[in-house]
């Protein structure tokens, strides 16, 4: 396993780490598929990723709490963050 692929990017999300592209291609097909009334406004879903960001919990995209890419779970707009901060 690369050195790349082991460091850990903390505060990141998966569109972020752009040398990853090729590996998060699944991930972002799942985000492209979610649409009509189970998708997040752009703003909402900006508003959501903007306090993932800013979380304590967030490496490489995951979230620390539930485990999921934080790019899809705020996606779908039914969902929430574990921790009620979106
Ligand atoms: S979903 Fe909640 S707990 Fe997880 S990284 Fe985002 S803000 Fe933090």
């Amino acid at each position: 396993m690369s050195e790349d692929v082991l460091r850990i990017c903390k505060r990141c999300l998966t569109r972020e780490m752009i040398d990853k592209d090729e590996y998060f291609q699944t991930l972002r097909q799942l985000i492209a598929d979610v649409t009509g009334d189970e998708r997040s406004s752009d703003r909402l879903y900006e508003e959501r990723l903007s306090v993932c960001k800013n979380c304590e919990r967030l490496a490489d995209g995951l979230c620390g709490a539930c485990g999921c890419y934080v790019e899809l779970r705020a996606v779908i707009k039914e969902n929430h963050c574990p921790y009620d901060k979106w």
